[in-house]
């Protein structure tokens, strides 16, 4: 049975409001492309009222603003709690509307998990420092909430990203307005709503559902926005950076696309290796911007390793997303889906050879074959551009120096990945790999305590931690004349 869709209109001020238009959009599902709701479709008019009543419920008197700062970490946990009594709620809602398999629904969701009570411990620890500065002076710094800030989500792990942007805001003290992504609209209403519950004052979080053309612009350009959060596209975060400059001058935080390597050297275990490359690019469809899109292998254990991987890329059981036994889903929608067939056909005209899949499964939905192309060389369009779909390209390499520099040769650098034996192999490569997170003898290994972002193009600033708690905060130093020397 399908899960209930509890809630499809705006959240301003802690209330459900239909959108200042009347307007509607339709929300689908990428397992065969049924419409599963209707949805408010805010636009500048909305987005006008909750920047408002996140103003509001900014002010220094405000309800919010008068917590302790432990205060506001209880109410942080209190919600992760909640999200856990209805995990299974929220599990099958984030399958259900985004085509994510259910156990790989249930990872992001108990990462999101981790990620609130993470925030939620950070919130009583933000401070500033004392200072020994010159002259007769006593100085010190204190970190102040930054204000409204607002957060555009993409559709690839709504839950996830929504509990990690919003909760890390409210940690340090600002207030939000969420615009999630026109193709998976409904989870993020459900924890506005749990929000509330919770015990969120009203005015502190507000969602308005809508596209990036009307509500998106209207709120990166908002004179009373002082931060935008983005995870996205290099191209929408390029917008986002010039807007965040027109009519103030908004703190970004952006996290964008990849076209991660992951180096495969003649020493590596391949049981470990394998299988780790296999579930670097095929998780979740390759709808993940770490995904390993770039496999060097080396060359003495080249062909060895394409053997196994083909054999890997078989067993993946690719169907119905809601069904337990699936391990992978269709794509997000029919756009993406053809864009992903549209690369996989670049690859064989410009040469790559295609080992396994290679085409779109059924006529419904948005399913594609778990694809494996060897043989690619850097300046094949497959190798170069980022695919978001189960595309795993394989390109043979001799050296550890040379690998380092072809790593390198992108515009991106979000993570990079190294298979290895040798200490000093992997010690090389993390060194002089240009990108956010490298990960040795493991891929995709998330936690909430470590820093998460990109070089390059692939974005600005870091999530997670503390340090990203900060983030929403400026730092105000106060100095005092002290009297005479005593
Ligand atoms: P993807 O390519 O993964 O769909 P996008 O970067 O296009 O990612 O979109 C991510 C989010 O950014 C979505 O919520 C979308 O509505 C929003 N968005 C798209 N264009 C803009 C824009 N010009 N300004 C602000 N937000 C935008």
């Amino acid at each position: 049975m399908a899960p209930q869709i509890k809630y499809t209109k705006l959240f301003i001020d802690n209330e459900w409001v239909d959108a200042k238009s009347g307007k509607t959009f339709d929300t689908y599902s990428p397992h065969d492309g049924s419409v599963i709701a209707k949805v408010a479709e805010g636009d500048k008019a909305d987005i006008d009222l909750a920047v408002a009543a996140a103003k509001r419920a900014f002010h220094r008197n405000s309800p919010w603003r008068q917590l302790d700062a432990s205060q506001r970490g209880e109410i942080i946990r209190k919600f992760s709690d909640l999200v856990v009594r209805d995990i299974d709620y929220l599990t099958e809602l984030e399958s259900y509307n985004n085509g994510m398999v259910l156990n790989n629904a249930k990872v992001f969701v108990g990462s999101a998990v981790n990620v609130i009570r993470s925030a939620a411990s950070c919130a009583d620890k933000v401070h500033g420092d004392t200072i020994p500065a010159d002259g007769e002076v006593f100085t010190y710094t204190t970190r102040h909430p930054i204000g409204v800030c607002g957060i555009i989500l993409p559709w690839n792990g709504p839950i996830y990203l929504f509990a990690n942007k919003v909760c890390t805001a409210l940690a340090a003290g600002c207030t939000v307005v969420v615009k999630p992504a026109e193709q998976t609209p409904l989870t993020a209403l459900v924890l506005a709503a749990l929000l509330k519950e919770a015990g969120v004052p009203k005015g502190v979080v507000n969602v308005v559902n809508g596209f990036g053309p009307g509500a998106g612009t209207a709120l990166t350009h908002h004179s009373d926005v002082a931060k935008i959060s983005f995870t996205g596209s290099v191209e929408v975060g390029k917008l986002i950076q010039q807007a965040a400059g027109v009519n103030n001058l908004k703190r970004v935080t952006l996290e964008l696309g990849g076209k991660s390597p992951l180096v495969i050297m003649n020493d590596a275990d391949l049981n470990l290796a394998v299988p780790f490359a296999a579930n670097g690019v095929f998780f979740h469809q390759g709808q993940v911007c770490v995904a390993a899109s770039r496999l060097y292998v080396q060359s003495g254990i080249y062909n060895k390793f394409l053997e196994e991987a083909v054999k890997y890329a078989k067993t993946i059981k690719v169907g119905n997303p809601r069904d337990p036994a699936t391990q992978n889903g269709p794509q997000i929608d029919n756009e993406m889906m053809t864009k992903v067939l549209g690369y996989i056909e670049k690859g064989k005209k410009e040469g790559a050879k295609l080992l396994c899949g290679g085409n779109r499964i059924g006529t419904t939905g948005y399913y594609i074959q778990p694809t494996i192309f060897a043989d690619v060389t850097d300046d094949m369009t497959i190798a170069k551009e980022e695919i978001f779909g189960p595309v795993q390209s394989i390109l043979k390499f001799d050296t550890l120096e040379e690998v380092i520099d072809r790593s390198n040769n992108t515009n991106y650098g979000l993570a990079a990945g190294i298979f290895t034996t040798s200490l000093n192999t992997a010690l090389q490569y993390s060194k002089h790999v240009e990108a956010g997170t490298v990960w040795v003898n493991t891929y995709l290994h998330f936690t909430p305590q470590t820093p998460f972002g990109g070089f390059k193009e692939s974005g600005v600033g870091r999530e997670n931690g503390l340090d990203s708690v900060l983030s929403y905060t400026e730092v105000k130093t106060v100095c005092f004349s002290l009297p005479k020397k005593v």
